[in-house]
C-alpha cells in the first residue's frame, strides 16, 4: 500500500492509521466486513473506532459465547503468557493434558486430538475415518446444506456447492442427502461407507436443529455397516444449545466429535474427540498440527471449558433461551410481513423471514446495525442469534426493543 510510512525506526505500524477503506485496500477480499470497526469489547458490548456502543448479539459467530473480556479467560491467557507460549508437540505440555482430561471427563470421549479451527478438526476426523476404513469402504455420507469448513476436504463434505465451485476436481466419494430426512439416510448409508458426517443443529445452513429420529437412524445404519457417526458440534457445542455438547441433549452418541468455535473464546483452537479404539488408527505421524494444542489456547480452552461445564451455567442458557424465544415470538406476530417463524435450540436462534421478505436477511442486519444491535444472518432468508451465553435479562430486552425498531424499519420497505 502506498501509506506515507513514519521511518521505520521503532513501532511506527502500531500507530499506522488505518479505517475500513484499508481493508478494501490491503486485505485478500474474500469478506465483506460491516462498515462498523470495532476497537474493544465487555461483555455483550462492542465499542467502535467512534466510540459508539453495540450490543453484540453475532459472538463473533458462536465463539464469544462468555462475552468479550471474560475476566478468567484473560487470566488464563497472560497468566499462561507469562509461563509458556509454544514449546512444539516434540514435547507435551501440562495445559493440553488438563483439557484433555477436562473434556474427556465431561464427554463420551476417551482421547483427544487438538488443531487450531472447526474445519481442521472436521478434516482429521474425516482423514482418520478414512484411515480405519477398508478400500472397499471409503464413501462419506453428508447432509446437503451441511457447513464443515474451508479445507479442500471439508468444503468437499460439506453441502453448499456455492462454496466448492472453481475448486474441483473435488475428492470422490463423497454423497448428500436431505437433512433430517430418515428414509434418504437409511438407503444412503450402505456396507461401502466410512463415516457419516452431521451437525446436529445445522448453522450456516440455516439453524434447523435435526429431528431426534433422523439422528436416531444415522446411528442405527452406523451401528448397522460399520461406519463412523461424526457429529460436527462446532458451532452447537460448548453450552450453545443448553447442553456441553448436543448429542447429550439428544442422548444419541456420536463415534467422534468436533468442537472448536467457542472453545478458545476467541482464541483459536480446535480438538477432535473420540475413543481409543477408533483414535488408534491415527498412528505417530499419521497426522499433526504446529499449533495444535500449544499451551496458550490450551490454558485458554480449560478456563472456557472450566465456566461453561456447570449445570447452573448451563440451566440458565435454557432460561435466556425462553426469554429471547418467547420475545421473538411477539416480534414475529407483530410484523407477519416480515418474519414467518422461529426456530433453534437454546442460544442459537433463527427468525426465517416471510416471503415478501425473502432473500433480504442482509437488509435487515443493516437496520439493526443502524439501532446498534449486530445480529448475523444464515443464508439470505434467516437472521440468526447467537448471544454470548452469559447475556442478561435486561440485555435480551434490549435486543429486542432493538430488533422491533428495526423491523418497524424494515416493514415499509417490504411489498405489501
Ligand atoms: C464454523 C464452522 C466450521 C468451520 O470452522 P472454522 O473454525 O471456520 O474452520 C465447521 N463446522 C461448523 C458447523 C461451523 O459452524
Amino acid at each position: 500500500m502506498k501509506v506515507a510510512r513514519q521511518p521505520a525506526t521503532d513501532s511506527s505500524s502500531h500507530q499506522l492509521p488505518v479505517d475500513r477503506s484499508t481493508f478494501d485496500q490491503l486485505m485478500v477480499p474474500v469478506y465483506a466486513p460491516s462498515q462498523v470497526l470495532p476497537v474493544r469489547g465487555q461483555g455483550l458490548r462492542l465499542y467502535d473506532q467512534g466510540g459508539e456502543c453495540y450490543l453484540d448479539f453475532t459472538s463473533g459467530i458462536g465463539v464469544t459465547s462468555l462475552g468479550h473480556g471474560h475476566e478468567a479467560v484473560v487470566k488464563a491467557l497472560v497468566d499462561q503468557a507469562h509461563a509458556l507460549w509454544h514449546i512444539s508437540n516434540g514435547f507435551t505440555n501440562e495445559p493440553v493434558l488438563r483439557l484433555a482430561s477436562a473434556l474427556t471427563e465431561a464427554t463420551f470421549a476417551e482421547q483427544a486430538f487438538f488443531c487450531n479451527s472447526g474445519a481442521e478438526a472436521n478434516e482429521a476426523a474425516l482423514k482418520l475415518a478414512r484411515k480405519q476404513a477398508g478400500t472397499d469402504k471409503r464413501r462419506i455420507i453428508s447432509c446437503q446444506q451441511s457447513f464443515h469448513g474451508r479445507t479442500f476436504f471439508t468444503v468437499s463434505v460439506g453441502g453448499q456447492p456455492k462454496y466448492q465451485d472453481g475448486f474441483g476436481p473435488l475428492p470422490a466419494k463423497i454423497d448428500h442427502i436431505p437433512f433430517n430426512d430418515p428414509v434418504a439416510a437409511a438407503d444412503a448409508i450402505r456396507d461401502d461407507v466410512c463415516a457419516v458426517i452431521v451437525e446436529p443443529v445445522l448453522g450456516e445452513g440455516g439453524i434447523v436443529p435435526a429431528s431426534a429420529q433422523f439422528l436416531r437412524v444415522l446411528r442405527e445404519r452406523c451401528n448397522a455397516t460399520g461406519a463412523l457417526l461424526i457429529f460436527d458440534e462446532v458451532q452447537c457445542g460448548l453450552g450453545r444449545i443448553g447442553s456441553l455438547y448436543a448429542y447429550q441433549q439428544y442422548g444419541i452418541t456420536p463415534d467422534i466429535l468436533t468442537t472448536a468455535k467457542a472453545l478458545g473464546n476467541g482464541f483459536p483452537i480446535g480438538a477432535m474427540l473420540t475413543t481409543k479404539n477408533i483414535a488408534k488408527h491415527f498412528s505417530v505421524a499419521t497426522h499433526g498440527t504446529t499449533f495444535g494444542g500449544n499451551p496458550l489456547a490450551a490454558a485458554v480452552a480449560l478456563a472456557v471449558v472450566t465456566a461453561i461445564n456447570d449445570a447452573a451455567f448451563l440451566a440458565r442458557v435454557q432460561v435466556a433461551h425462553q426469554r429471547l424465544w418467547s420475545g421473538l415470538e411477539k416480534l414475529v406476530a407483530r410484523f407477519p410481513q416480515a418474519f414467518d417463524h422461529i426456530r433453534g435450540k437454546g442460544l442459537m436462534l433463527g427468525v426465517a423471514l416471510s416471503r415478501a421478505a425473502k432473500g433480504k436477511a442482509k437488509e435487515f442486519q443493516k437496520l439493526t446495525e443502524k439501532h446498534k444491535l449486530l445480529v448475523l444472518s444464515a443464508g439470505l432468508d434467516v437472521v440468526r442469534l447467537l448471544p454470548a451465553l452469559v447475556v442478561s435479562d435486561a440485555e435480551i430486552d434490549e435486543a429486542l426493543e432493538k430488533l422491533t425498531r428495526a423491523a418497524e424499519a424494515f416493514v415499509v420497505t417490504l411489498p405489501r
